[in-house]
């Protein structure tokens, strides 16, 4: 069994605020929160970042960002906007190594990010 924190959260051995899930993935409040709405996106599987991805998750990681709205709406943001970031390595501040969506929202965000 994998001793990663989102998988564990996945596997409902540690709790998490979940806000959406099906077969592939599972949505989560941040327990940071950056936003007045900070949700992570993730697949079930396991897969520590994008730089490990191969072409036959080309389909899950698509229907993640088809879903994303969806998971936008239950959060009351599709309206007003919203910002989805996928961070990957040392220099964009990566910490946790199971590919995550930030979903954010429910404020005016700023750009460039810092
Ligand atoms: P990143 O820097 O992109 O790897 O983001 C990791 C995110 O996971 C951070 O925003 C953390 O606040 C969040 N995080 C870490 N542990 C947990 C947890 N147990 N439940 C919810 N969010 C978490
Ligand atoms: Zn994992």
């Amino acid at each position: 069994m994998s001793e990663c924190i989102f998988c564990k959260i996945a596997r409902k051995e540690i709790p998490a605020k979940i806000v959406y899930e099906d077969e592939e993935v599972i949505a989560f409040d941040d327990i940071r929160p950056q936003a007045p709405v900070h949700t992570l996106i993730i697949p079930k599987e396991h897969i520590p970042t994008l730089k490990e991805t191969t072409d036959e998750q080309t389909g899950l990681l698509g229907r993640i960002l088809v879903k994303a709205k969806t998971i936008a709406a239950l959060k009351g943001i599709d309206q007003s906007g919203f910002r989805i970031v996928l961070n990957t390595g040392p220099d964009s501040g990566q910490e946790v190594f199971h590919i995550h969506f930030h979903l954010l929202g429910g404020r005016r965000l700023g750009w460039p990010p810092g």
